[in-house]
């Protein structure tokens, strides 16, 4: 019997623009995402039994078919029958380090890498397209997870096209333990309030998404340019997020206003802000800060820095 773990790690959305509606009901997306090394440990494991267990650390992962990891193990066993039939069930363990529900897309790296466990588990060989394209039926972010590093993301999130690695950009991310926003509820009130805006025909909407690729903060990243990728962040679903959540909007304008703070944005459809920083150092200094300034246990703060992987093996038994 064989057992992997591999590491999966979290992502942040350096820009996030929403650019019209589409067919299936989804956005029309423009994305900058970068992995962090902030990362959950996952291990899948054969079993000799022919069912999917799922088992996690933290109270708030369900362990059920609601599990995005669960979702990944039952794709993988409806793709692959025959070798289902020869190898048994699957086991996964997950070690959870990322908050969850905080727009780092926790349960999207988490069902990366089963897909990329289940592979190795499996010996299918599939290709890193392959993956990608299993992971997009289960959720937007997946293929981004699997691959990392920094990339665009275009369509729903799912046509990636990789940028230049970032390493060693330190970050601070805030989250309050309790505190949820539903991404549903994020994208549904931002059609509501600003859909007027969206761009219509197909055409427009192509090339606005294309222009991503030459947009400003792309060229902070050819350059490694942390500074004036600080200045470029964008998120759209800030416009709905921050008037409702005045602790997210506490907590960016906090981060704004710290010595060595390059710039700070909301991640995803949040609540998680993040802020960019110059040194280790100094992500060090800013989180005490905010430690002290606010007086919550509630509040999470974590130190990280940019990270040039997506899923990657911690080891092999
Ligand atoms: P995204 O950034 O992709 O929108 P998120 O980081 O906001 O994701 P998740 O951490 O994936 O959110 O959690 C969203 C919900 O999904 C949670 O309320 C949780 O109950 C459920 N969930 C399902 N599978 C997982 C998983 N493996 N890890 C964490 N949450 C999961």
């Amino acid at each position: 019997m064989r057992s992997y773990s591999l590491i999966a790690p979290a992502k942040i959305n350096l820009y996030l623009e929403i650019i019209g509606d589409r067919p299936d009901g989804f956005h029309e997306l423009a994305m900058i995402l970068q992995s962090i090394e902030l990362a959950d440990q996952i291990s899948v494991r054969s079993l000799s039994t022919d069912n999917i267990r799922v088992h996690s650390n933290h109270p708030q992962v369900p362990t059920d078919k609601s599990n995005l990891a669960y979702c990944a193990a039952e794709l993988m066993v409806k793709e692959f029958p025959d070798t289902f039939a020869k190898y048994g069930g699957v086991e996964i363990t997950i070690d959870k380090h990322i908050p969850v529900a905080a727009g780092l897309a926790g349960g999207s790296t988490n069902a990366a890498a089963v897909l990329v466990g289940i592979d190795l588990l499996w010996n299918l060989g599939l290709t890193q397209t392959e993956l990608e394209e299993l992971g997009a039926i289960l959720g937007s972010d997946v293929p981004f997870c699997i691959a990392g590093g920094t990339a665009i993301a275009t369509g729903r999130g799912e046509q990636l096209s990789p940028l230049p690695n970032l390493d060693n950009i330190y970050i601070v991310l805030a989250k309050y333990r309790s505190l949820e926003v539903s991404t549903a509820w994020a994208y549904k009130t931002y059609r509501q309030q600003f859909g007027n805006t969206y761009i219509q025909d197909t055409a427009s909407l192509v090339a606005r998404a294309n222009a991503v690729h030459s947009g400003p903060i792309v060229k902070a990243i050819a350059n490694k340019d942390a500074a004036d990728i600080a200045q470029k962040l964008h998120n759209d679903l800030e416009r709905v997020v921050l008037p409702e959540y005045p602790q997210v909007l506490q907590l960016r304008e906090l981060f704004a206003s710290q010595a060595g703070v390059l710039g700070t944005m909301m991640s995803g459809s949040g609540p998680t802000v993040f802020a960019l920083v110059e040194s280790q150092q100094q992500a060090e200094a800013v989180k005490q800060q905010i430690r002290a300034a606010i007086l919550d246990e509630d509040l999470e703060l974590f130190v990280t820095r940019t990270a040039t992987h997506g899923i990657k093996i911690a080891s092999s038994v």
